[in-house]
């Protein structure tokens, strides 16, 4: 009877110990293990996009990336980073998004092994945005003969164990607010938490999202709020993502709707969806003009 519940005690023991030591084990490899999201801020008063996606194995992902003359400070980050970028998703051709991609995509020093992206033909961007002519120009001499990866809608390209789920592609059809409507939108899932990238879509894309069959997707964690913050997805869109935090890609002037003369002395929309935010109860809002935000996701 004494022999059997010292044999109990000492399983429970060893199991105990077996227990912490798997409990030592995870907290030690833990920060090596990390997937990490960048939102970088503008270095220039001029609005602008751009993220990028460390994964746990320090594969590099792209979103975007800003205005032409933000491209340095990507260059920089890049080459910090071991000069290569795995993946670069472009939303859409808007020079506030690839403005420093095209900057980048011929440096020699920087390898890209995959860009994606839903592009349109040339000749529809000069037709729906002809006063956009040389920003349209400059996107398609940059990309020259390079291969883009189309994804169609509901792809799911895996790095590491991060997904990047394509919810909506370019919509031609749209030629209202063509370019921004037009906008990739992607869905990064983690084993931590979902982060939704929106582009620039306005309010017709945010229809067609609402109406089509990956509505059951938009619900995520984290939302890059379309279109800098103003005039861009509708309250209806936010409502069904219901974000937890939100990513501002927007600059100072644009966050407090400032034309120069004080706070809501604009003409921009920002105030009404900062208080469509407020209502969905959004418990963090990261700011790209305050600092430079990284995320552990
Ligand atoms: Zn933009």
């Amino acid at each position: 009877m004494e022999n059997k519940s010292k044999t109990i005690k000492k399983i429970i023991i060893a199991v105990i110990v077996l227990i912490l030591l798997l409990l030592c084990i995870s907290i030690m490899i833990q920060p090596f293990n990390k997937a990490t999201l960048t939102q970088f801020g503008p270095t220039t008063d001029r609005q602008m996009m751009g993220y990028s996606i460390k994964t746990k194995n320090n594969k590099l992902i792209m979103i975007d990336g800003g205005n032409i003359k933000d491209a340095e400070q990507l260059k920089q980050y890049i080459k910090q980073n071991g000069s290569k970028v795995d993946a670069w998703f472009l939303t859409h051709i808007h020079t506030d998004h690839v403005g420093a991609f095209t900057q980048i995509i011929n440096d020699e020093e920087i390898k890209i092994e995959k860009i994606y992206a839903s592009i349109c033909d040339k000749q529809w961007y000069e037709q729906n945005e002809p006063s956009r002519q040389e920003d349209i120009a400059s996107f398609f001499t940059a990309i020259g003969d390079k291969k883009i990866e189309e994804p169609q809608v509901a792809d799911c390209i895996i790095i590491d164990n991060i997904q990047f789920k394509i919810l909506k592609t370019k919509n031609p059809e749209i030629t209202d607010n063509a370019i921004n409507n037009s906008s990739m939108v992607i869905k990064v899932k983690t084993p931590k938490t979902s982060i939704l990238f929106l582009g620039d879509i306005g309010i017709e894309a945010s229809n067609k999202l609402l109406q089509g069959n990956m509505k059951e997707e938009l619900r995520s964690d984290i939302v890059q709020v379309a279109h800098h913050g103003q005039a861009g997805a509708t309250e209806e869109l936010y409502k069904e993502i219901n974000p937890k935090i939100c990513l501002w890609p927007t600059i100072k002037w644009l966050w407090d709707n400032d034309i120069g003369t004080g706070e809501n002395s604009g003409p921009w929309k920002t105030m009404e969806t900062r208080e469509w935010m407020e209502r969905l109860e959004v418990q963090k809002n990261y700011l790209a003009f305050e600092n430079q935000v990284v995320l552990d996701i």
